[in-house]
Parts: C-alpha cells; sequence; structure tokens
C-alpha cells in the first residue's frame, strides 16, 4: 500500500471512508489528511478534574461532571418546545436543556447510562443547569490518546454528528491522522530560523496543538503554528514583490518639468506639509530606479492625498507620458474632475472625465484624444479599464479609495502598456498596520500621517433620537452663519427600499419641524438617476441647497469645504471606519466642524463603543484598530481579497508583533538570498512553486 501522507484525499484515511470523505468536505472544507490536522480544536476541556453537582455554581465558565442521566423529556410547545433531561450524582442533581437536535438527541442518548458531561453552569429559578452540554458515554477504561489533560474540542455541524463525527469522532480522525502521517511531515521552515526564533518543530506542534500534554506545550504549539501560517503568507507576498521589481522594467521619470514646476511655483494654493513632501519623494525616487513602482499611500480622511496624486501625474507627463486616476463612484470621479480642474488652473494641461455616463460623442473624442497621445490626464470609474480605452503611452495610474476595487480590475490597469505604468494606489481611511502588510504586502507603503496645519479637529457628539429638537436648533443656527449640513441615512444591505423609506420619513419630519423658513434641500440616493444624482450634488457643492439628506453614497471623497455638519441618522447601523469616512466629509475648510451622531435609545455593546470611539478620536490610525479588533480581519474594509484574512490560527489583531518579527525574517532572507538558493532555502523554493491559497497574489497591485 503507498504510504499516506499529509496531501492524501481524506477518504484514505482509517475510519472515514466515501460518505464521511464528503461530508467533511462539504461541511469543513477537509479534502486531505492534512486539512484534517489544520482543523484545529477551537479550545480545551481539562479532563483531569471533576465537579460534583453540588459544587456547581454560576460562575465556573465550564465544568466536567460524571453522573447519570436519570429522565429525558420533551417539554414546552412549538418554539419553546425543548429536551430536558435530569442528570444525578452522589450530590444532587441537574438539569441538561437542549433546543436543538431534539430528534437526534432523544435518539441518541440512553437514559441510565453514566455520563461526562461538560458545559457552563447556569443556574434559573435556584436549579442549577447546562444548556447544550457535551455528552460523553463514560467508559470506566477507555483508551485515552496520549496522557493529555487538556481535550480538544472541534467545531463540528450537525450534518457532520449525523455521521458520528461530532467533537469526539473528530478527536478520534485526528489521533488516526496524526498517528498515520506525523513521521512524513515535511517541516518546511529551515532549520537555522528555527532556532533563531525558538520555533518547535511542525510535528511536536501538530500533537502540541491537538493533544496537549500541558498547558505549556500547547503555547509552544500555538506560537510555531501562527509563526508558520504568517511565514508562507509574507514570504510569498515579498517574493512577488521582489519578481516583480525584476521583471517588469518600469518607466523613468527622469525629469522635472514645466507642468510640475508651474503647478508647484504659481498654481498650489497652500504649502505641501511634510508628509506630503516625503510621500512626494518616495514616489519621486521608484519612479526613476528602472522598475515598476506599486506603491499604496495610506492617510488618513482629509490628509491631501490627491493633490500629492496630481503631482505624481504631472512628474508622469513631464517624461512624455499619460496619466489617469480611477475612482470607484460617478461622484467621486466627478468631484475629483472638477477638483483637479481648478487646481490645476487655465492652460496648464487638458484633462478629461470618462464615466459610464459620459455621451458617446463625449467618449469618443476622448478614446480618438487618448489614442493620438494629445490627452495627458484622464479620470474616470471602471470605464476606465474597458478595452476599447487605448492610451498612447500611459506611465501613471492612480486608484483612489482602492478597497472598492477588484484585483482583475486592477491588473487590467497593468496591462495599458507593453511596460506596465507605475501604479499608485491611494487607501479612503487608514487600515491597520496588519492588514495592509497582509493586504498590501507586496507593495510599498506611503503613510500621510498629519494633517494640513490649521485644521481644528471636528468635534463629535452622540445625541438620542429624543434629542433631535436641540440638534435642529443647532442645525438652524449653523445655517444662519452660513453653512452647509449633511444628513446621512444608512445603507442597509438587505433592503435598499428600506433606505429610501428611511430617508424620506427623515425628510418629511425634517421639513414638518425643522425651525427655519428659508433653505434649501440636494437629496441623493443610491436609486437616482447618475446624471440627477451629479446635479443635486453640483446644486450643493455651488452653495445653492443647505442641506444635503443622502443615503451613503457620499460617502467616499465628496469635498464641499464650506459644510461643516455631518449628521449620521441611525448611526449605530455603521461600522466605524464608515462613520470615520462620513465624519471626514466636514472639517475639510477654516471653520469648527462637526458630527452629531445620532441613535436609537438601545444600542449594543459593540454598537456603544464604536459611537464612544468615534466621539473620543478623531485619529483614522487609532480608529482602524479598533476596528479590526471589535469586527475581525474578514469584515473590514470591505476588501475582496480578504480570503487572505481568514487564518486560522494568527489574529491579526493581537499579533502585530509576531507579523512584523516574522515580515524582517523574511525581508532578512531575500536580502542575503534574493534567488533563495542556498541550500538551506530550497525548501522554500519548493513550497512557493507548489500551488499557494487561490489568490492571484502576482496580480494585486
Ligand atoms: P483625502 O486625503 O481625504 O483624499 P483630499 O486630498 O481630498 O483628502 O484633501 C482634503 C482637502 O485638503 C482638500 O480641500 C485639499 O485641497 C486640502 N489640502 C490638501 N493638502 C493641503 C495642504 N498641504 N494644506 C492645506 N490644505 C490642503
Ligand atoms: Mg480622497
Amino acid at each position: 500500500m503507498a504510504v499516506l501522507t499529509a496531501i492524501t484525499p481524506i477518504e484514505y484515511l482509517k475510519g472515514v471512508g466515501p460518505q464521511k470523505a464528503d461530508v467533511l468536505k462539504k461541511e469543513l472544507q477537509i479534502f486531505t489528511i492534512g486539512d484534517l490536522l489544520e482543523h484545529y480544536p477551537f479550545r480545551y476541556v481539562d479532563r483531569t478534574q471533576f465537579f460534583k453537582v453540588s459544587q456547581l455554581d454560576a460562575s465556573m465558565l465550564g465544568a466536567q461532571v460524571l453522573g447519570r442521566l436519570m429522565l429525558l423529556q420533551e417539554v414546552g410547545e412549538k418554539r419553546a418546545k425543548r429536551l430536558v433531561g435530569q442528570f444525578k450524582d452522589e450530590t444532587g442533581i441537574m438539569e441538561l436543556v437542549w433546543f436543538q437536535q431534539i430528534a437526534w438527541l432523544k435518539k441518541s442518548l440512553q437514559v441510565g447510562s453514566a455520563y461526562v458531561v461538560y458545559g457552563k453552569p447556569t443556574v434559573f429559578n435556584g436549579a442549577i443547569s447546562i444548556t447544550h452540554p457535551e455528552m460523553e458515554l463514560y467508559q470506566a477504561k477507555e483508551k485515552k490518546i496520549g496522557n493529555q489533560t487538556l481535550q480538544p474540542v472541534y467545531s463540528s455541524t450537525e450534518k457532520l454528528k449525523k455521521f458520528n463525527l461530532d467533537t469526539k469522532g473528530l478527536q478520534k480522525l485526528v489521533a488516526h491522522a496524526l498517528e498515520t502521517v506525523l513521521s512524513t511531515l515535511p517541516d518546511d521552515i529551515p532549520a537555522y530560523i528555527r532556532k533563531e526564533h525558538r520555533l518547535i518543530g511542525l510535528r511536536e506542534a501538530m500533537l502540541g496543538i491537538h493533544f496537549p500534554p500541558d498547558q505549556a506545550n500547547y503555547e509552544h504549539a500555538v506560537h510555531r503554528l501562527k509563526f508558520e501560517e504568517l511565514f508562507w503568507i509574507q514570504l510569498r507576498l515579498l517574493r512577488n514583490k521582489q519578481v516583480n521589481t525584476k521583471k517588469y522594467r518600469g518607466h523613468r521619470f527622469t525629469q522635472v518639468g514645466n507642468h510640475f514646476n508651474t503647478f508647484f511655483n504659481t498654481r498650489l494654493p497652500f504649502p505641501l506639509t511634510n508628509a506630503q513632501k516625503r510621500v512626494m519623494k518616495e514616489i519621486r525616487i521608484d519612479t526613476n530606479t528602472g522598475a515598476q513602482m506599486n506603491r499604496l499611500v495610506q492617510g488618513d480622511v482629509g490628509s491631501g492625498k490627491t493633490v500629492v496624486a496630481l503631482m505624481a501625474m504631472l512628474l508622469a507627463i513631464d517624461n512624455g507620458f499619460q496619466a489617469c486616476m480611477m475612482a470607484p463612484t460617478e461622484i467621486l470621479a466627478t468631484q475629483h474632475y472638477h477638483g483637479l480642474k481648478e487646481l490645476l488652473g487655465e492652460n496648464l494641461c487638458e484633462i478629461a472625465l470618462l464615466t459610464g455616463s459620459t455621451p458617446t460623442k463625449e467618449r469618443r473624442r476622448i478614446h480618438e484624444k487618448l489614442e493620438d497621445g494629445s490627452l495627458p490626464i484622464l479620470i474616470g470609474t471602471h470605464a476606465l479599464i474597458e478595452d476599447k480605452v487605448r492610451f498612447k503611452n500611459i506611465g501613471f495610474v492612480v486608484i483612489d479609495e482602492q478597497h472598492r476595487f477588484g484585483v482583475e480590475q486592477r491588473a487590467k490597469l497593468w496591462r495599458k502598456n507593453t511596460i506596465p505604468p507605475h501604479m499608485l494606489v491611494m487607501t479612503a481611511t487608514p487600515i491597520p498596520r496588519t492588514l495592509a502588510m497582509t493586504l498590501y504586502g507586496d507593495l510599498d507603503i506611503s503613510v500621510i500621517d498629519e494633517l494640513p496645519a490649521g485644521r481644528k479637529p471636528i468635534k463629535t457628539v452622540h445625541f438620542f433620537e429624543g434629542q433631535r429638537l436641540r440638534v435642529f436648533g443647532f442645525m438652524r443656527d449653523e445655517i444662519k452663519k452660513g453653512r452647509q449640513i449633511y444628513i446621512v441615512y444608512p445603507l442597509i444591505k438587505e433592503s435598499e427600499k428600506l433606505d429610501l423609506l428611511h430617508l424620506e420619513a427623515g425628510l418629511e419630519y425634517l421639513m414638518r419641524e425643522f425651525p427655519l423658513p428659508d433653505y434649501r434641500i440636494s437629496i441623493v440616493h443610491g436609486k437616482m438617476p447618475v446624471k440627477e444624482k451629479n446635479f443635486e450634488m453640483q446644486r450643493f457643492v455651488k452653495g445653492e441647497t443647505q442641506i444635503m439628506v443622502a443615503t451613503t453614497v457620499i460617502e467616499v471623497g465628496v469635498n464641499v469645504p464650506n459644510a461643516s455638519v455631518m449628521i449620521i441618522e441611525n448611526s449605530e447601523r455603521f461600522g466605524l471606519s464608515q462613520l470615520h469616512q462620513l465624519r471626514g466629509r466636514v472639517g475639510r475648510g477654516a471653520e469648527q466642524s462637526f458630527c452629531i451622531l445620532m441613535s436609537g435609545e438601545k444600542l449594543s455593546k459593540e454598537g456603544r463603543t464604536r459611537l464612544q470611539t468615534m466621539v473620543d478620536s478623531n485619529d483614522g490610525f487609532k480608529i482602524a484598530e479598533v476596528d479590526l479588533q471589535l469586527r475581525g480581519p474578514g469584515d473590514l474594509s470591505g476588501t475582496q481579497q480578504s480570503g487572505v484574512l481568514e487564518m486560522k490560527m494568527a489574529n491579526l489583531s493581537t499579533d502585530q508583533a509576531l507579523l512584523t518579527e516574522v515580515r524582517e525574517t523574511i525581508q532578512h532572507i531575500f536580502a542575503e538570498d534574493p534567488d533563495l538558493q542556498q541550500p538551506s532555502h530550497q525548501q522554500l523554493l519548493a513550497k512557493l512553486t507548489q500551488k499557494g491559497p487561490a489568490i492571484a497574489w502576482d496580480k494585486i497591485s
């Protein structure tokens, strides 16, 4: 018989077979024996310690009790239906309660038998009970796996349980798997690195994570496996960065010419911040190395990323290239177009806007001018990516508000020239360092960590619905001072209709109750035709309307310096980065700005934390960290590559130090041995040619 290894399909493992293999694949995405080994326990039960029923109290997080199941009966009707068991030892009786899987439990539990029960004790009506306990038939002389005290608990599903693959069943399978393949498991992290970082071997770690003999062993295993997980991700990222730099020649911007200089000397309306200057310098150096630049610019809302992008585009033009900037929404592209046009002033260089709603005639004109090279700067939406859009010589691409674009879309921009253009990617709000290192680990990262001088921090307050009239009073005063106000309603994914209802109801209430006779409102929502949307936007931009009532379509990038109040309705429904992004729409002028977070009286704990974080802090980098802690990486930033962020062991919120350590280790490897030619790096090279995670890493730009 062939030797089984980690890559052997799971059905060949003893005790699995085709049927179980099928559910394992469907329910847990376990295809190979190795996958099973990576189905790590989500917690452990200390099986050395037993409690008596009389010792249980509600403060215990979990307790193990040996006793006898005396009685099992179904009580209640319909939704209140539950299965209740009486569980007895020599010190007393407690109740076991189940709300789910009642039929199956009734069949499989043996009344009268001895069980080891594990769960969280609670007290109800003075009696102790455990809801949804783990039940294990007691066997006096059970064969123990190893001599472990901590027993693994695996996540399972109802379907798996039907095939006897509850935590106990999975335990047995994992034990088999370890017996079968452990000795063949290769340890691909080079020995010298293991030694340097005090990592235990992979085999020891696998044993330690599934059947830890003790706490210390468990912790070593966790450390090793976290390191391992981050190591392979970072190795791929940094390898790609390395390869890209080598493989893709880049256009060389050797000179600073007339466009840049004229703009800088005569048009730039403000001095650059030091952070802007620094990033400009980084771009300047990058674009003169002969390699393609792939750079991410992180900066807080309002930190002035746009002007940096513009200057970089002018640099491209000075060197004989065209440049383009892509934004995720039509509103934003339009806004950029007008903003940049104004910054550029007359006669410096032509700039055009291309979106889905550009009229055919204008579109044709733009296409032609791009192809013959007479149009130097193009701003637009996804429309830029279309194959029909061909440049004579594109040298620089800016992608604003990065996370809304898919990977493939960005890759398409690479192919718009024989030598790919330099890429500058700008995030809408800061993302935590660990996320940046993982999502954009193959890009160079610039940070604009400074706001333009003279900005007054936005004052943020949280009001409940009952304080609405005070808010109206405040709005009236601000409008009288000549300021403008945003009122934003949440976008509820499940129901755009409902959004609109909220918005309309809010609007009606506003019109009825708002104590100011002479004001005008712009209304913008996602269901509107683009033309109308733009029209309403422009009215607000020009100051013809004082209040803009909108759904979150205005979220990204909109810039109206005279708007000084942002009111966010149902703010408890927004994520933190979105709240911060919305708040960033104000505070762009010289006036004191305000953000008012309206919410219902009832708030979840997380909702409260979010709003409090907003009230306490204006710092986008800090807010991003809290967001990561609250939500985990998967939901963050709406990124389409979030697959990379679903880690089994490492936690991007808490393992920042480890991630940095891993990244530095790998940077060191590439510095010493760029092509991984040293004998000790052969496993790394082999691993890189294996199929990686299902992500087109090389295309992330
Ligand atoms: P974001 O980084 O959020 O995209 P923007 O580029 O839209 O920010 O800039 C926000 C506002 O700040 C704009 O009105 C812009 O003109 C202005 N601004 C940018 N840089 C400076 C600066 N160095 N000094 C003063 N104002 C600036
Ligand atoms: Mg912006």
